[in-house]
Formats: C-alpha cells, sequence, structure tokens
C-alpha cells in the first residue's frame, strides 16, 4: 500500500526547489511519524543531499539555525524550515556529543543516527515513503524501537533514554525489549545529560496524555541520575491525574506533592526549572495539603497567600487529586491530611466566587490603609510598619467590614514608634 502525506506547500516548494537543483530532498522525523499517526505536525523538517553552501546559495535569504551541523532555516511566508544536509554523526565524546559530523550523499546514512525507528523515515512526494527500518511497523504496533543496536545508541547519547519514554507517554506505546533492556542497563549513563535537558524531557512526559509514566524513571533505575532529591520519592504514590491542565507547574506540582515543598523546590532548582514555576509549585505543593477552610473567613485567608490564578490552580488540583489521595500516608512532619470532600471543595468554590463578586479585601493592595496613612498617622518607615500592616490585613480578612481608611487607623497601636516630634 503506497502512503500519501500530506505535505504542506511551504516544505514542498523547498523540496521541488532542492529538485530542481539536481539534490534529493525529503520530510523527515517527527512530522513523518506525526503525519502516519494522523497528527498535525508542528514542524516539517527537510532533510537533503545538498551541503549547507548550497541550500544558502540556492535560497539565497536563509538562516544559519545549526550551520555546524549542516542546519539552515528558510522561511516560507511566516514559517520557518529546517534544511539539514545528510549527515553521519562521528564518534561521540562525551555520551551526549558527536565529536563532528560528516555530510554524506546517502540518505539511509542519515537515517540510521536517527534514535528510534519511528523518527527514522522520510518522506517526498516522487519516492514516497522511505522506511529501510521498519518504523511503520513499529507505530502500527505502538513501539518505540532503537535504529540499530539499542546499547550503542544510548551509549552515544544517553538523553535518547529519556526521549525513549517521552515518546512512549505522548504516543501511548510501548517500549520494545532490547531497547528496554539497554534503557536499564545504561541508566547511569544519564548522568552526563545536562539537568536541562533532562528537565525538558521529564517536562515534556508530565505535559503528555499519560503524566503517570513518570513512574517508569523510578522502576527503570533512572530516578538518582535526575536528581537525589527526586530518586526519595515513592512511586507507588506517584498519581498525576491526566484531566489536570497541561501546565508546567500544575503537572510537576501533582508529581512532586508527596516531598515537603521544600524538597520539590530544590528538585526543580536542580533541574534547573524557571524560577516562576519553582516558586508556583513550591506554593502549590505546600497548601495541598492543607485545608482551605469552609468559612468565609479562612478561605478569604488562603486566597490571600498566593495569586487569584494560583488559588484557582489549587482548588483545581485539589479537585483533580484529592480523591486519588484519599487514604495516602502522609507525607513525614505534615499535620494528618484529610483531603477536602468533593462536596466541601464545591461550598469553598462557592465561597470563593460570593467573596470575590462583594470585593472583600484580599491582600494589601486593597487594604483601605496604605504605608503612606500610616506615615501620615506619626509612624516612622520601616519593618514595624509593614507588621502592623499584615496585622491590619489579618484583621479585615476576618472581619471584611472593617475595610474602611477610618476605621483601620483606629486600630493602630498608639504605643508604636512614632516619630520623632
Ligand atoms: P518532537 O518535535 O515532537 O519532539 P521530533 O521527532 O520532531 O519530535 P526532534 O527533537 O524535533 O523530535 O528531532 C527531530 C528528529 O531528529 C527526530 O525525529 C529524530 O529523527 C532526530 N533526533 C532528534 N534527537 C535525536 C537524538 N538525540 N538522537 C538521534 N536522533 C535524534
Ligand atoms: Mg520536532
Amino acid at each position: 500500500m503506497s502512503v500519501v502525506i500530506h505535505v504542506p506547500r511551504g516544505a514542498e516548494e523547498i523540496i521541488e526547489k532542492l529538485n530542481d537543483h539536481g539534490f534529493e530532498a525529503y520530510v523527515v522525523g517527527g512530522c513523518v511519524r506525526d503525519s502516519l499517526l494522523g497528527k498535525e505536525p508542528e514542524d516539517w523538517d527537510i532533510t537533503t543531499s545538498a551541503k549547507p553552501e548550497q541550500v544558502k546559495e540556492i535560497f539565497g535569504r536563509t538562516i544559519d539555525t545549526g550551520i555546524k551541523h549542516g542546519t539552515v532555516t528558510i522561511m516560507r511566508g511566516r514559517k520557518g524550515y529546517e534544511v539539514t544536509t545528510f549527515r553521519i554523526d562521528g564518534e561521540y565524546e562525551d555520551g551526549r556529543h558527536p565529536r563532528s559530523v560528516e555530510f554524506t550523499s546517502s540518505l539511509i546514512e542519515d537515517l540510521k543516527r536517527r534514535d528510534f525507528t519511528i523518527n527514522a523515515m522520510a518522506y517526498c512526494e516522487q519516492t514516497g515513503l522511505v522506511d529501510v527500518f521498519g518504523g511503520l511497523k513499529d507505530l502500527e504496533d505502538r513501539r518505540i524501537c532503537c535504529v540499530g543496536n539499542a546499547y550503542d545508541r544510548f551509549t552515544e547519547d544517553a538523553l535518547r533514554i529519556l526521549r525513549a519514554l517521552r515518546f512512549s507517554a505522548q504516543l501511548g506505546f510501548g517500549i520494545e525489549k532490547k531497547t528496554e533492556t539497554a534503557l536499564r542497563e545504561l541508566a547511569s549513563n544519564l548522568h552526563k545529560v545536562s539537568r536541562e535537558r533532562v528537565q525538558a524531557e521529564l517536562t515534556r512526559l508530565l505535559l503528555s496524555k499519560r503524566p503517570d509514566t513518570v513512574r517508569k524513571v523510578f522502576e527503570w533505575g533512572l530516578s538518582p541520575y535526575v536528581s537525589a532529591a527526586f530518586a526519595e520519592m515513592d512511586a507507588a504514590r506517584i498519581s498525576i491525574n491526566p484531566q489536570l491542565p497541561a501546565v508546567k507547574h500544575m503537572r510537576w506540582a501533582a508529581c512532586l506533592r508527596q516531598l515537603s515543598a521544600q524538597k520539590a523546590a530544590q528538585v526543580l532548582r536542580e533541574l534547573k526549572l524557571d524560577n516562576d514555576t519553582i516558586s508556583r509549585v513550591k506554593i502549590l505543593v505546600e497548601w495541598w495539603d492543607q485545608p482551605v477552610g469552609t468559612k468565609e473567613a479562612d478561605i478569604r485567608r488562603t486566597m490571600s497567600r498566593m495569586s487569584p490564578e494560583l488559588y484557582d490552580d489549587l482548588l483545581e488540583m485539589k479537585e483533580l487529586c484529592a480523591a486519588e489521595t484519599r487514604g495516602e500516608p502522609f507525607r513525614e512532619g505534615t499535620r494528618n491530611f484529610v483531603p477536602e470532600t468533593p462536596e466541601e471543595l464545591c461550598d469553598i468554590r462557592h465561597h470563593t466566587e460570593t467573596i470575590r463578586t462583594r470585593g472583600d479585601c484580599i491582600s494589601l493592595k486593597t487594604l483601605a490603609v496604605t504605608g503612606a496613612d500610616l506615615i501620615q498617622a506619626g509612624m516612622s518607615p520601616g519593618k514595624e510598619m509593614g507588621h502592623v500592616l499584615e496585622r491590619l490585613l489579618e484583621l479585615v480578612l476576618e472581619r471584611p467590614e472593617l475595610n474602611t481608611r477610618e476605621r483601620l487607623l483606629k486600630e493602630v497601636p498608639t504605643t508604636i514608634s512614632k516619630k520623632p516630634t
């Protein structure tokens, strides 16, 4: 049966132009895989027998994206297409990067250097599908299988270990037996991979439709090479509801929630996640097993501890994860955790709505008294003033009707350090 892939016009134009100049060119890798799976590929990569200088000469305007590895980008409309010369990777020097790359005129050689059979297919309209490693069969059988000898492939580049797991999570594929055995035996090679790359693959795995695949990282002995604190987790207790929004902080928080907030943040710092995500995860993990409260005052207090968006994320996380957590042993050093029932969470949502519609003060921003007011009332700026504002906020969280300037100023202690007169 001949396979037909609908290649976008831009990529087709590039391929035709390269053909007109006597070169071979194909779409290759992820875009072929995704097309065959009936998914719209995010980007279309092109592989060609033309050398980078020749590609540049033919197209005039190109961007040197990865010129060292033979990649230039060609714009078609607003879309960029990466065009890479057929290449053979030289010796791998550090378990991650080839010492050199060599250009070749053989497509098959280029396909050989790719990681998995499903990623090692090329296509062009004239030739049709080029599938020399059984990628199509593996797609049908839903499995991830290395191109060639799995031990060699994971030894060359240990990032492929995590790529295998990530693709398995994204596609819902199994991992072929020899590939799995090699992957487990070579787990320790992961220490050669930069923390950023480890993080990027794990994040993509967690954002996939099957985030629980992360348990395999533990079952297959990879976790110590991710981070020591990460490896402390109990894999059996990891449970990430795939209905959780696929955003970094929520998925990572759900994944790490059995750790203390400090430990969770430590894992993410080691993995070089951005500070914004780290601080959000820290708050979610910290609050996720603390009651929001059922009375309006308690709810306002919880709301005041984080941004409105993060508070909504917290409620969603509680709604989607609490059920699975019922009956879990509590993590060390925390009070007994009794997750809110769905009914309680429903009430909390309702109260939250009321608090927001009424516009109750839940932060210093909407407190009726500001630092300037306190100075005017005779206080010196400084730490003490901050404490007073915090105390006033606590008061207002308890009794929102007190949030007027006049009323609050009456609460300001008269004994506090007044400006010398
Ligand atoms: P996605 O973009 O959805 O992650 P992809 O397959 O396009 O999937 P890329 O990282 O964009 O993945 O890489 C493009 C292609 O380059 C892959 O399909 C594969 O053929 C090859 N490739 C990428 N990384 C490696 C690697 N570490 N080892 C071998 N081949 C690789
Ligand atoms: Mg890609």
